[in-house]
């Protein structure tokens, strides 16, 4: 048996890609240049979306799509504490104020009726976080946000590849944000990506990520070829040709790793059924689960996680809760009873290694050492 150390997630690059990325190195662009514009109506279609803007990162296009919303200072946006730090950040790269919601028992997505407990005069946007890459309940965060008149965004960045009643994660909100860091279910090394329907939205977000500078070429034919304004204090968060060149290549392969990941989940499933210890989160029934992650709640969860590591399983956490990290304690005030589910949650959490890759003798081997170290002090392979 195969050993070696089992990453809990991992990119796939084959000679496709690595031919992308070498072709636009040899072309006349390196950024700003034909592929991102390929990238971005790729993504724009396979999320059924019109409008797709690239940037350089999945945190650099939550605060692309915060100041496209116009968030500002003491605006309020909700977010979902179960998530990676950036989604709660971006709202503060704005002078916004993030405010923490807790998630589902069984999901540990975020909980709507949380959220309507979370609503102030104050609160501009609702942000849903596909933990996992499992579509969050729309249908009942749509209708709190038409109901308030909120803008509701999606942190998709786990979720692309997914589905909810047919409609393709990203089509979901009002906007949608993706992340192509190299464990994400697409990968261009560095690279994220706004989709929207909303034109307005798009233009903001294209003069946001060029130092706010306005992209209106009429505008600047009239005014002479060497004239342009800057309207905003935006940033440099282009992606680039490269990037957009192994984003393309990467795009064409989603839906049969997606398909990969959906297998290797029902095989855990199947594994797990029988064992009362190892209790895999819920998958609600009309969904197509991305599984970025593969999710197990066990008892004893620290002495679990070392012995996996120790038998060479990369195992990992996600997340710690965002409101119980010390910056945001020490700034709003939160510490442990703002969320009390996710709290919880967080004590018996383990995510299993899941990624196109991952082979069925891994994932076997994944299996049995988890039931080992729930039941032998050593763990297997040790
Ligand atoms: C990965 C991730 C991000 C940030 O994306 P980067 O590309 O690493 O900046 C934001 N939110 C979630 C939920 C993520 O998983």
């Amino acid at each position: 048996m195969d050993q070696a150390f089992i990453p809990y997630g991992r990119q796939h690059i084959d000679e496709e890609d690595i031919a992308a990325v070498v072709a636009a190195l040899r072309s006349d662009w390196l950024t700003t240049g034909p592929e991102v514009e390929r990238f971005e109506a790729s993504v724009a279609k396979v999320t059924s979306m019109k409008h797709a803007v690239a940037v350089c990162n999945g945190t650099a296009a939550l605060h692309t799509a915060m100041f496209a919303i116009g968030i500002g200072p003491g605006d309020e946006v909700i977010v979902p504490t179960m998530t990676f730090a950036a989604t709660a950040n971006a709202v503060l790269f704005q002078q916004g104020i993030p405010v923490f919601a807790d998630v589902c028992e069984n999901t540990l997505l975020i909980d709507p009726q949380k959220v309507e407990e979370r609503i102030t005069p104050r609160t501009r946007a609702i942000v849903a976080v596909d933990y996992a890459g499992q579509p969050c309940d729309y249908a009942a965060l749509q209708s709190l946000a038409n109901h308030y008149g909120l803008v509701l965004m999606a942190d998709a960045c786990h979720s692309l590849g997914g589905a909810q009643a047919n409609l393709p994660c990203g089509a979901l909100a009002d906007l949608s944000v993706f992340s192509f860091h190299p464990v994400k279910p697409i990968t261009t090394a560095e690279g994220g990506m706004i989709v929207t329907n909303r034109a307005d939205f798009a233009e903001r977000m294209r003069r946001f990520r060029n130092h706010g500078i306005e992209t209106d070429h009429r505008k600047r034919m009239s005014n002479g070829q060497w004239h342009y304004e800057m309207t905003d204090l935006g940033f440099n968060y282009r992606l680039s040709d490269l990037h957009c060149a192994l984003g393309l290549s990467q795009l064409a392969k989603l839906s049969e790793w997606t398909v990969r990941r959906q297998q290797l989940a029902s095989a855990y499933d199947v594994c797990f059924a029988n064992h009362p210890g190892i209790r895999p989160l819920v998958k609600t029934p009309d969904v197509s689960h991305a599984y970025h992650l593969y999710v197990v709640r066990v008892p004893k969860r620290d002495i679990v996680f070392s012995r996996m590591r120790n038998a060479g399983i990369g195992v990992n956490v996600h997340y710690v809760p965002v409101h119980l990290h010390p910056y945001y304690r020490h700034r709003f005030g939160t510490g442990y009873g703002t969320c009390p589910v996710a709290e919880a949650a967080y004590n018996e959490i383990l995510s299993l290694p899941i990624y196109p890759d991952l082979t069925g003798d891994q994932l076997q081997r994944t299996v049995e050492t988890l039931r080992f170290a729930l039941t032998d002090g050593k763990g297997a392979g040790s």
